[in-house]
């Protein structure tokens, strides 16, 4: 049976690219970075050579970039950081998070640490700019605003660099989770004006168990792990050598990449919304996902008009990953919160959210499969409903 992944959003396949570079620092560098003899200066001097690239891609000084281990660790050690050590007392989120972010902030507000207002999110899925606007007036608190770049359930891209300009305007944090964006638009940190990113490399073909978190020079938060001192002491533990460098090697090639894979997705993207529209009556798209410019163009959320808590077994008999944003309020699925957010529970009970997500390998074929089952799961929904 074929295949179809189309679940990029989750995690990418690894570039060939990538694991032959991995492959010849695991069998040739095995110095540890931290030692001063040779072996290690070798070590050494990749991490700071993938640092550098890094940075240089994202206009930042290698200094303001920390290696983690993934997303969560980098979004996990920000938030905490900028309570625990910047005097942050109030946070400014919402509920459409990816849940690191949602659980770090929650957990801070429930130790009594900081207090968290959480923004309304608007039917179309963004956040409503004119109460930020109003609540960052407010300075009589320390506050950070933590709002994600793209969303990771409906693609809806946030204005960043407009938030940044509102933070630094009322001496406000600003935290933005780019783990979607990061390798899929070209980004200059120091344009955004943002004081805190996050990136993880397995969302962009990249190694699992590498990331990095960048923190503008001028924001001095402190680790979350503690030890040997790595990372010029942010991030105690003995690197991730070859997930640093694979990390790096996967960045470079998604940039070099980028308008080649933009232009081959975006195309992927369209001919999905065109085939679902033509095949399945009633068929919408959660939040701005249709709108190739105002949502990530690797991503798009479908709002399927039928309730269908058994579609991601159905999808994965005939051979198609996909991820259910599952709504189901009465049986046994949990309803995303996202979908909560966006949705009521009537309206919840008579769509079925499905996330698909794309890559530059993504064919129209795959997409063809992905149609002809949704089209026959479509058709037993309208014969049971006749
Ligand atoms: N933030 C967003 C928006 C994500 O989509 C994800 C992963 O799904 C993460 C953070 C967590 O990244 P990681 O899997 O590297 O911990």
């Amino acid at each position: 049976m074929q295949r179809v992944y189309l679940d990029n959003a989750a995690t990418t396949a690894i570039r060939p690219e990538v694991v032959d570079e991995m492959a010849n620092v695991m069998k040739n560098i095995y110095g540890n970075p931290s030692s001063t003899h040779v072996f290690g200066r070798e070590a050494k001097a990749l991490i700071e050579l993938s640092r550098k690239n890094i940075a240089q891609r994202l206009n930042v000084s290698p200094a303001e970039i920390y290696f983690t281990s993934c997303g969560t660790e980098s979004n996990n050690t920000i938030i905490r950081s900028c309570v625990n050590d910047l005097d942050v007392t109030r946070i400014i989120t919402t509920d459409m998070e990816h849940k690191c972010v949602i659980e770090s902030i929650k957990d801070l507000e429930v130790r009594g640490k900081a207090e968290v207002i959480r923004l309304n999110i608007l039917k179309n899925g963004d956040v409503d700019y004119a109460q930020l606007e109003e609540l960052v007036k407010d300075q009589s608190k320390k506050t950070l605003v933590s709002l994600m770049h793209a969303n990771n359930e409906i693609g809806n891209l946030t204005d960043v660099k407009r938030i940044s300009q509102l933070c630094q305007e009322n001496n406000t944090l600003f935290h933005t989770d780019t783990v979607q964006t990061v390798g899929h638009y070209e980004l200059d940190f120091k344009d955004l004006g943002i004081d805190f990113a996050s990136c993880s490399a397995h969302k962009i073909h990249g190694p699992k168990g590498a990331g990095f978190l960048y923190a503008k020079k001028a924001s001095h938060i402190k680790p979350l792990i503690a030890g040997g001192g790595q990372e010029r002491g942010m991030r105690s533990g003995t690197e991730n050598v070859y997930g640093i460098v694979g990390l790096s090697k996967a960045f470079d090639l998604a940039i070099d990449e980028l308008d080649a894979h933009i232009a081959h997705i975006k195309e992927i993207k369209q001919y999905t919304i065109d085939q679902l529209q033509e095949s399945i009556p009633g068929v919408a798209f959660n939040g701005l996902s249709a709108n190739l410019d105002k949502s990530l163009y690797a991503l798009l959320s479908i709002k399927l008009p039928f309730h269908d808590t058994l579609i991601g077994f159905e999808l994965e008999l005939a051979g198609i990953a996909v991820s259910q944003g599952s709504a189901c309020s009465s049986g046994a699925a949990k309803v995303s919160l996202v979908m909560s957010t966006l949705y009521s529970d009537e309206e919840i009970d008579q769509m079925t959210p499905l996330r698909v997500s794309f890559s530059y390998e993504t064919t129209k074929e795959e997409i063809d499969a992905l149609i002809a089952t949704l089209k026959k799961i479509a058709e037993k929904h309208q014969l049971q409903n006749a």
